[in-house]
């Protein structure tokens, strides 16, 4: 196939829906964990989940880099503006998140703090050539797809001599989380969670590759199959995974070859390994503390550390009362299993990240109109919130 038109082919889909009802074991269930936001939003766009049989599900993970972030480290960024004067760059899905007393990074631009939305670290580092008589901060956010132009711009900044630009550096890690989830009293004790299987990343993969899945794959006993974003991609890797359940394998398949090869970018990896190094743990949305998830800035390039260039206080802030983001991220809860979804909250009127980043499942869920009817209002939602 050469164009993405054929990745959405009505045909095929249904080709594949056949061959998924035809193997899937109707004795059992089959319930495969999307890790990545972007897999949520292509299974409720094209209405994957309504092609498959009563007994596969996908349940939604963690991997939306803007919900799972804590609100304490989007304090931190507006402490940084706010506080210490500073021009803070990030990326758009960071504006409107919300974050402590109902407040945003939006907010605090629209009440006068010099917050910046970029489209790239490079973009940041123009605005500190430009001014060079203000410091400027890049609110760095994502898993490892947006880490390497992270690093890329620490480096060039240190070439440069660029005194004024350094990083709040908020990078995290896609197989730690999915092991963290994996050892979590949900999926081990209490069997509240079931996981069977994973679709692994589209993009996270193409830097770091499939091998960095094999540990928890053989160690969990739980198959893995790297997927790309059109439909016809997640279609195929739920067969793919259909299959090594049936056959009790737990290897790490590669449905995304197109893009994604074993050793992934070497390149974007050793740029990433010069400047970052593993934070001993982090905390995340949803998750808790995870060890081992993030990243921080190295020594040789500490100067261009937010952290250790201003005072940032601490914040442990909690999530929005009635607010099930934490639960929906571990894949315990669903958006409509929230009393505020779309009656209080909505994307208009976002009260948890879930509803406002563009990969987010409650936005997902909402924005494709497949369950806008959960959210009407009733006399005990209106109580609820
Ligand atoms: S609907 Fe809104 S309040 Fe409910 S979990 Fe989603 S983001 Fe949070």
């Amino acid at each position: 196939m050469k164009y993405v038109d054929e990745f959405r082919s009505r045909d095929l889909a249904q080709g594949l829906a056949r061959a998924i009802r035809a193997e899937a074991d109707p004795a059992r269930s089959y319930n495969l964990m999307e890790f990545c936001g972007g897999h949520t939003h292509a299974i409720f766009r094209y209405g994957v989940q309504d092609l498959m049989p009563d007994n596969v599900h996908f349940v939604h993970g963690p991997g939306c880099p803007v919900c799972v972030l804590p609100i304490g480290r989007i304090d931190n960024a507006m402490e940084l503006a706010e506080r210490h004067g500073v021009i803070l760059c990030t990326y758009g899905d960071m504006m409107r998140v919300p974050a402590g007393r109902r407040r945003s990074l939006l907010k605090a631009k629209a009440e006068g703090a010099d917050i910046r939305m970029v489209f790239s670290t490079q973009d940041a580092l123009a605005i500190a050539r430009k001014n060079p008589e203000r410091q400027v901060v890049f609110f760095a956010i994502g898993f490892e797809t947006t880490t390497p132009p992270t690093a890329l711009a620490i480096v060039q900044a240190a070439a440069e001599g660029l005194e004024n630009f350094s990083v709040f550096c908020n990078h995290v890690l896609t197989p730690a989380a999915i092991q963290h989830i994996l050892e979590s009293p949900e999926v081990r004790e209490m069997g509240t969670l079931s996981i069977d299987g994973f679709l692994g990343p589209s993009h996270v993969s193409s830097v770091i590759g499939s091998r960095p899945y094999e540990f928890f794959a053989e160690e969990f006993q739980r198959p893995v199959v790297i997927a790309g974003f059109e439909p016809l991609d997640v279609m195929q890797a739920a067969l793919m995974l259909i299959r090594q359940l049936n056959e009790g394998r737990h290897e790490v398949e590669n449905q995304y070859r197109r893009v994604v090869t074993p050793e992934g970018n070497l390149k974007a990896q050793a740029l990433v390994a010069e400047v970052l190094e593993l934070r001993r743990s982090f905390q995340w949305r949803g998750l808790g503390q995870v060890p081992y998830s993030a990243l921080k800035i190295k020594k040789p390039y500490a100067a261009f550390d937010a952290e250790l260039r201003f005072e940032i206080t601490p914040s442990d802030r909690g999530d929005v009362k009635g607010c099930q983001c934490p639960a929906i991220l571990r894949g315990v809860k669903k958006p409509t299993d929230c009393k505020l979804f779309g009656t209080i909250c909505t994307p208009e009127n976002p009260l948890g990240s879930c509803m406002v980043s563009s990969e987010g499942s409650c936005a997902a869920y909402w924005t494709y109109g497949r369950f806008r009817h959960a959210g009407e209002s009733t006399p005990e939602r209106e109580a609820a919130a």
